[in-house]
């Protein structure tokens, strides 16, 4: 990885964030923290690292765990998908975060949609990815149906054999979008706009602070009052870029992080209508006519015009190990 880059790159996000934090402080409810809950997850774990990449498979790895460490965050959900972890090295990799206390779901082997395949052939595939992980430190029974697609007409018969293979449903309530803001990254990476990254990861935190808040207000609705949320990551490089800078701005505005357990332990999926007011709620609002901060198309225009606009001047280049301090311009790297 670029490391000075890096090292710039966390000082100037951490700067920039200095002076919100102290607003958002003020304005904070006394009992938000009572209320407002939310548990991180990361599917297709562990995932292949492009050619255009800012960290190694095991440098990102590292990464994750290094920041939820450091970041007292209880624990944190990694849903395995297979295809991924078909090899040995790529197990030991996935291993790692069940190895440091972070637990692993199964999100099957070859990410099929569940309506499109035959109940027998899906579940044989999540019983491929289930060998793969019953054995890793802190396997866990849940399950995450990849694009979040639940079987439709075979919905009840997956549900009852999933349940029967020991699985409860791991949910989501609070999707990202964040492989669009990663497909970003991986492009500026290959046309080494590496200064101009800070912007977008910035535009990225942003709006994983506005899908925490926006699909907290309205779930609520959906479930009859406050829900313990569960957010929707990938195991990618955008995350773990800016997965410290997420859980300081969740904190700042109120939010306990709390592990997927505690999340699923009051379920909203109890019976099929909660399930149902759920999928129509993301249907109608995030899938058919989708909000504009969950759409593709306008996602992907606003970050090409964040990326594009012209570069602001860089007032000061701390080196890293600090041997060096120089107020400079360097407007023409940007
Ligand atoms: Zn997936």
């Amino acid at each position: 990885m670029n490391k000075q880059f890096f090292f710039l790159f966390t000082l100037s996000l951490s700067l920039m964030f200095a002076t919100e934090k102290q607003s958002h402080a003020q304005d904070k409810p006394a009992t938000s923290k009572k209320v407002k809950q939310i548990a991180l997850t990361f599917d297709d774990a562990p995932m292949p690292m492009p050619k255009a990449h800012f960290f190694t498979v095991p440098e990102r790895v590292t990464r994750f765990i290094d920041v939820l460490k450091e970041k007292n965050v209880p624990q944190v959900a990694f849903y395995a998908l297979g295809v991924h972890a078909a090899d040995k090295w790529q197990q030991k990799q996935l291993r790692r975060y069940g190895e440091a206390g972070h637990l692993i779901g199964n999100h099957t082997y070859h990410h099929w949609p569940a309506s499109r395949k035959k109940p027998e052939d899906f579940l044989d595939d999540v019983v491929r990815c289930h060998n793969i992980i019953v054995d890793m430190p802190n396997f866990w029974p849940s399950f995450r149906f990849p694009e979040l697609d639940s079987g439709g007409a075979h919905k009840a018969i997956l549900r009852q054999r999933l349940n029967m293979m020991g699985y409860s449903m791991g949910y989501v309530t609070a999707p990202t979008l964040d492989w669009v803001y990663n497909s970003h990254l991986i492009k500026a990476l290959k046309n080494d706009k590496t200064l101009k990254m800070h912007r977008l990861i910035n535009m990225y935190v942003e709006h994983v602070i506005h899908c925490a808040e926006y699909f907290f207000e309205h779930t609520q609705k959906v479930a009859g009052g406050p829900m313990r949320m569960v957010m929707l990551f990938h195991e990618n490089d955008i995350n773990a870029l800016s997965i410290s800078t997420i859980i300081d701005k969740l904190r700042d505005n109120g939010w306990e992080i709390i592990s997927p357990k505690l999340a699923y332990e009051k379920p909203f999926i109890e019976d099929e209508n909660s399930d149902a007011r759920l999928n129509a709620f993301f249907k109608k609002n995030v899938f058919k006519t989708p909000l504009k901060f969950l759409d593709m198309h306008h996602v992907n225009a606003e970050i090409k015009k964040v990326m594009e606009a012209p570069p602001e001047p860089i007032y000061k280049v701390i080196h890293l190990h600090g041997e060096q301090v120089s107020p400079t311009h360097t407007a023409s790297t940007q």
